[in-house]
């Protein structure tokens, strides 16, 4: 048996060349994309504007299947984890998180992931493998039609941010591809300014960051000395602060005028006045953002959470300063939030194989247990 390509593999313009090598007509992809991509709506009955004969033709060269929610988890406040399961028995996580005026899916870029900052679950997994670009677009479309389906018909992811497991500029091209996908205007019609890519400082993927599509850019700063750095995300050995802001005063900064820094405190190690004048002399006011992030404990983790004193008092500071900054609410708290975690956990009790999980294991899996 030939495995087919998923659709949402193809950028807009692969589809185009492929409608146009092909003989089909123009309203063929305009169909695909708002039946498919827009709608999320897999019910080939109602692409009516399709000829059966050309459906079939679609479907023997294409797979409109998306990929398997092998489990979910609501928590108390709102948030919704979701394991992904992928064709080779591999998983990786997605997690959907309301606001007042979005929904934004945190999506996942790796399984696992090479860099090993000290602090992140994922970390110490290390890297298994880059996701293709259908898996990175799979996690958004099996999410949303799980909501349209399970919540609501109207249920509508607004944002992306590639801030769940992995390094994003570690999968420069796949990743690239998938954002390609997700802005396209006539399909998934993401608006840029709505998705945003994390990265730890990978400098020489930074200073490619014109080939990239006009998103936003959040930096995986967490400490403005390089020693604290290094100890905290061991890529700071290779691209240190200095030629990591050298490379950033270089990139365009088109839509999204501004760079967000998210900074992870660390009870005792960063969180102190120093480290405010560190940020002072260290970041642009004008072209930066902070985003504080209170460490999230798991087990057997090294660090400790600050107090959520401590946390307001360091972003008062930033603000007296004239900085715009703001603190992640951690979310998810009690459906094992920690990036990677979920994974972990889930993998201990059952077995995905890359076809199915046992119903019954879905069931009775409790992440807390
Ligand atoms: N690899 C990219 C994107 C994924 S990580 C990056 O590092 O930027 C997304 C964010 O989660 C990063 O800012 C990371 O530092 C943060 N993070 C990782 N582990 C965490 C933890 N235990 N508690 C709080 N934030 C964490
Ligand atoms: Fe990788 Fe980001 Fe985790 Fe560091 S924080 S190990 S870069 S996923």
């Amino acid at each position: 048996m030939t495995i087919k390509r998923p659709i949402y593999d193809l950028t807009p313009l692969e589809l185009s060349s492929f409608c146009k090598e092909n003989d089909l007509p123009d309203f063929v992809q305009a169909e695909l994309d708002k039946w498919f991509f827009l709608k999320k709506d897999l019910d080939q009955s109602k692409w009516d504007k399709i000829s059966k004969e050309r459906m079939k033709f679609l479907n023997e060269k294409f797979s409109f299947e998306l990929p398997k929610v092998v489990w979910q988890g609501l928590s108390s406040d709102g948030t919704r984890k979701f394991l992904i399961g992928l064709s080779d028995g591999n998983s990786v996580e997605a997690v959907a998180i309301p606001a007042k005026d979005r929904l934004t899916l945190c999506i996942s870029s790796q399984v696992g992931c090479a860099i090993g900052c000290t602090f992140c679950h994922t970390g110490t997994q290390g890297l298994t493998r880059n996701l293709k670009a259908h898996e990175i677009t799979g996690q958004f479309l099996a999410v949303s039609q799980w909501l349209i389906k399970n919540v609501s018909p109207t249920s509508r992811l607004s944002n992306i941010v590639f801030m769940g497991q992995g390094e994003p500029l570690h999968n420069f091209q796949n990743v690239k591809k998938s954002v390609e996908i997700f802005l396209n205007p006539n399909g998934i019609a993401l608006s840029k300014t709505k998705v945003t890519l994390s990265t730890s400082g990978l400098v020489p993927q930074i200073e490619k960051w014109e080939e990239f599509p006009d998103i936003n850019v959040a930096i995986s700063l967490h400490a403005v000395r390089d020693d604290l750095r290094s100890q905290l995300m061991p890529i700071n050995k290779r691209h240190d602060l200095k030629r990591l802001f050298d490379a950033l005063k270089n990139i365009p900064l088109k839509t999204s005028r501004r760079i967000t820094y998210e900074y992870l405190m660390i009870a005792g190690l960063n969180d102190q006045q120093q480290d405010i004048d560190g940020l002072c002399e260290l970041l642009p006011k004008k072209r930066s953002k902070i985003n504080l992030i209170p460490f999230n404990e798991y087990p057997g983790s090294d660090y400790k959470r600050p107090s959520d004193e401590q946390v307001l008092w360091f972003q008062d500071q930033l603000h007296k300063q004239g900085f715009t900054c703001t603190i992640r609410v951690t979310k998810g708290d009690d459906i094992l939030a920690a990036c990677g975690q979920l994974k972990t956990e889930f993998e201990k009790v059952n077995k995905w194989d890359g076809d199915r999980v046992s119903p019954k294991a879905i069931e009775t899996y409790q992440p807390n247990e």
